[in-house]
């Protein structure tokens, strides 16, 4: 097992690409902590932790608030002693559907300042008050998750892919920083991962239609298909282990090959 006895807090684990990841860990003998929002699927996914045989704790925090974080990073340390590993993965683009958000000449000031505050800010805050641990016990594992908005951005979200990009820059700061402490710091850069951050989108669609948003975008992909919780939570475990002990700065794309596209 390549996690057995470790720690991770993964932020955002409810769903999606962190429930991925805290299965993932799990399976690999890993104790798991989850920070969220989302109390019920939150619940749902330590039992599905608790059935791999693994312990796991679900601490309700909005990462965009320093208190919520430094009591949820208290409540981790009191019940396991450390955090090994953290995932920096809560992130969100709200109301995706709303056609005002793709341009900055329609984008509210206070929608920049929410995306900025959930997928930048809550990255920072969240290590910030996690570090300490790690400096003190000389090991650490950080994973930070970017997008492919960020260097590529079609042109749907300024917001949140000036977010992301940030991530990159923070990701890179942290490692040097945070290098001479056995700490390592690196990112995933997730392409088309299908979960339930399309809902905003999807919600109003029939499951044939669902079907047809992917399957059209998958055809500029090389792999010829989405991206799963599964396929991110792999490489996730790759940055999480020793497998990966001289990795750090290190943008990994997730992305079936995108930007390069077939028939270009
Ligand atoms: P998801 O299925 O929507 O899961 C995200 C989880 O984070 C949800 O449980 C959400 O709760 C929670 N969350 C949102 N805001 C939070 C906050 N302020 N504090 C704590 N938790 C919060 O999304 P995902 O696809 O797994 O995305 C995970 C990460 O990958 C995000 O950083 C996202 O930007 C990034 N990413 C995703 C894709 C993709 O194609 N899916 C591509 C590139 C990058 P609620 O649902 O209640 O809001």
């Amino acid at each position: 097992m390549l996690l057995l006895n470790r720690v991770a807090l993964i932020t955002g684990g409810a769903k999606g690409i962190g429930k991925g990841m805290a299965l993932k860990f799990a399976e690999e003998g890993c104790s798991v902590a989850i920070a969220d929002i989302s109390v019920k699927d939150a619940n749902e996914t330590i039992n599905e932790i608790e059935k791999i045989g693994r312990e796991g704790l679900f601490v309700e925090c909005n990462v965009t608030d320093s208190g919520q974080l430094s009591d949820m990073v208290k409540q981790v340390i009191e019940k396991f002693g450390k955090i090994d590993i953290l995932v920096n993965n809560a992130g969100t683009l709200l109301h995706v559907a709303d056609p005002n958000l793709k341009s900055i000449a329609t984008i509210p000031e206070n929608e920049w300042d929410k995306l900025l505050a959930i997928n930048l800010k809550g990255t920072f805050l969240t290590s910030k008050a996690v570090v300490p641990f790690m400096k003190e016990k000389r090991y650490g594992k950080i994973i930070n998750i970017t997008s492919l908005g960020a260097v590529y951005p079609p042109a749907v979200a300024p917001h949140y892919n000036s977010a992301k990009a940030g991530v990159m820059g923070l990701t890179y700061d942290m490692a040097c920083e945070l290098g001479p402490f056995n700490i390592t710091v690196n990112a995933i850069m997730p392409g088309l991962i299908r979960t339930s951050f399309y809902e905003p989108v999807l919600k109003t669609k029939t499951d044939e239609e669902k079907e047809e948003f992917f399957k059209e975008r998958s055809k500029n992909i090389p792999l010829q298909r989405a991206g799963t919780a599964e396929d991110v939570a792999c490489v996730a475990l790759f940055l999480a282990s020793e497998l990966s002990a001289y990795v750090t700065a290190a943008i990994l794309p997730v992305t079936g090959g995108l930007p390069f596209q077939p028939n270009f």
